[in-house]
């Protein structure tokens, strides 16, 4: 009895908790990790610092969340996992091992998930740069080619030529009228003009005879589903024209960009928003390192610009999201976005990266030295650099998770900023202070929690020459935790 109350009472992690409290939805297999330091330990010291671990069982639980959904409708469907949101081979590999596709934007991504299983029915190209070697490749190998301008179809007919073997292609479109507004984009071609394109250039006897339309692809900015609804409507009447031309329109593709949801509670989210206006406004800004608005300004005493994050708080997301898009009432017909795929026998594929990676990741970096700046604030030195966590946006903001060695006894509570190795006066990990239930020790640990997707590898670089971080593929079972269950990304090959 009295042993068990020790453990119990034992707490060796926490939670940061900034002045506005972000808590992220974290999982079981984070918190066994948490628990488990000297599994930790063991993986930073063999791999340096920081890691990068990513949970499998997570990924194949997001695949098969969005197939219930297809399913649930009836609707033929495919899923392409959109690659360039996380480098990890290991996570192609489980792609393809949980029934879904993988999409492909660069020759390396194309080459390397062939090599890993990939094939002309579970891949996609969809490079926005498109070089002859690429296009050879998908041709060979009848990968689909999302074309995105005419100097790309030229290309591809003359590869085409070159090797005797048909393209099988995709056409993307952009400028779809949402509102009586004109979508913009710098990818596609004009949703007004791809049906003569297609009916003036393509097919036999035409300029582009050696390639095979089968298909269509958007994949629009933001993340609103009403666009989506509304381009994914407009993509079936142009599919139907142009089976009426003759080109067999089998597939309408409807890229990424599907909400997850980052937060455990709205209200946390809307008071952080709310708060940091007033503290941009009262000019009283101790929420954020030197003052950063994260996007808000102060101009002529008026608040300026927006919250320049992603929306880390999103009630609809993954399964809903698609639901709100499929469930969308076409007018015009009486029938529902996913009625209107089943009466036109068009399979839905969706590119989801960022939501498929939902509590896929996380990232741990070792503290190297803590100091005090002239304004007498903690500053925790981590073995780690900005572009090893980095956003596209002001800020990633979920609150960390600090791993101490021993326990935490009394209240010694401190405000902090974790700071990275880069020169830059801006290398701040993440731009929220905030607070620790003690200072933490040289050789302790922080773990930001789900950074699977765009967070790890979008942006890192090999500044200072800096060794890119370690990519772990933790396989997870039921088993004890043991350091073995981590295998390095760079060791992942088809078996
Ligand atoms: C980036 C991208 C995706 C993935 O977007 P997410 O927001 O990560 O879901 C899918 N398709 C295309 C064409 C893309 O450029």
């Amino acid at each position: 009895m009295e042993e068990q109350k020790t453990m119990i009472e034992q707490k060796m992690y926490y939670k940061g908790k900034p002045k506005n409290e972000l808590t992220p939805i974290t999982s079981n297999w984070m918190h066994e990790l948490f628990n488990d330091q000297t599994v930790v330990r063991g993986l930073v010291e063999r791999y340096g610092s920081p890691i990068n671990i990513h949970h499998l069982p997570s990924f194949n639980q997001n695949c098969e969340s969005y197939k219930q959904v297809f399913e649930s409708y009836g609707l033929k469907y495919r899923i392409f996992y959109a690659r360039k949101a996380n480098k990890s081979k290991g996570l192609v590999k489980q792609a393809f091992a949980s029934g879904i596709g993988v999409d492909t934007a660069s020759f390396k991504e194309l080459e390397q998930s062939l090599s890993l299983g990939g094939n002309s029915e579970n891949l996609v190209l969809t490079a926005a740069i498109k070089t002859e070697a690429q296009i050879e490749l998908a041709i060979q190998t009848g990968v689909p080619i999302i074309l995105d301008n005419e100097d790309e179809c030229r290309l591809t007919q003359a590869v085409a030529i070159r090797i005797g073997k048909k393209a099988n292609v995709g056409f993307r479109i952009s400028g779809f009228s949402v509102n009586g507004e004109k979508l913009y984009s710098r990818f596609g071609f004009d949703v007004d003009e791809v049906i003569d394109f297609i009916g003036s250039y393509v097919g036999e006897n035409k300029a582009f005879n050696l390639l095979e339309v089968t298909g269509l692809h958007f994949h629009l900015d933001g993340y609103s589903t009403h666009q989506r609804s509304v381009s994914l409507i407009s993509s079936i009447h142009i599919a139907a024209a142009l089976k009426d031309k003759g080109h067999e329109v089998s597939f309408i593709d409807i890229g990424g960009g599907i909400l997850m949801n980052y937060l455990e509670d709205e209200e946390e989210w809307s008071s952080f928003n709310e708060n940091l206006k007033k503290a941009v406004t009262d000019q009283s800004n101790d929420i954020t390192f030197n003052n950063n608005g994260l996007g808000f300004r102060l101009e002529n005493g008026e608040l300026r610009g927006r919250l320049n994050t992603y929306p880390f708080f999103n009630k609809i997301n993954k399964g809903t999201f698609l639901k709100e898009v499929l469930d969308f009432m076409d007018e015009e017909s009486g029938l529902s976005v996913a009625s209107l795929l089943l009466q036109n026998n068009i399979e839905i594929r969706i590119e989801p990266g960022r939501s498929l990676l939902d509590q896929v990741g996380m990232t741990v970096a070792k503290v190297i030295h803590r100091k005090k700046d002239a304004k007498g604030q903690w500053l925790v030195g981590l073995e780690m650099n900005m572009s090893q966590m980095m956003s596209s946006s002001a800020d990633f903001l979920l609150d960390p998770y600090m791993m101490y060695n021993s326990e935490v006894e009394e209240d010694e509570s401190v405000d902090l900023f974790f700071t990275g190795a880069y020169c830059l006066e801006r290398d701040v990990l993440l731009k929220r202070k905030t607070r620790l239930p003690r200072l933490p020790e040289i050789g302790e640990y922080v773990a930001f929690v789900n950074t699977a997707g765009y967070m790890m590898h979008f942006f890192e670089t090999e500044a200072h020459l800096f060794e890119l971080s370690t990519n772990l593929i933790f396989t997870g079972s039921n088993e004890k935790l043991s350091f073995f269950q981590f295998i390095d990304d760079t060791k992942i090959v088809l078996e």
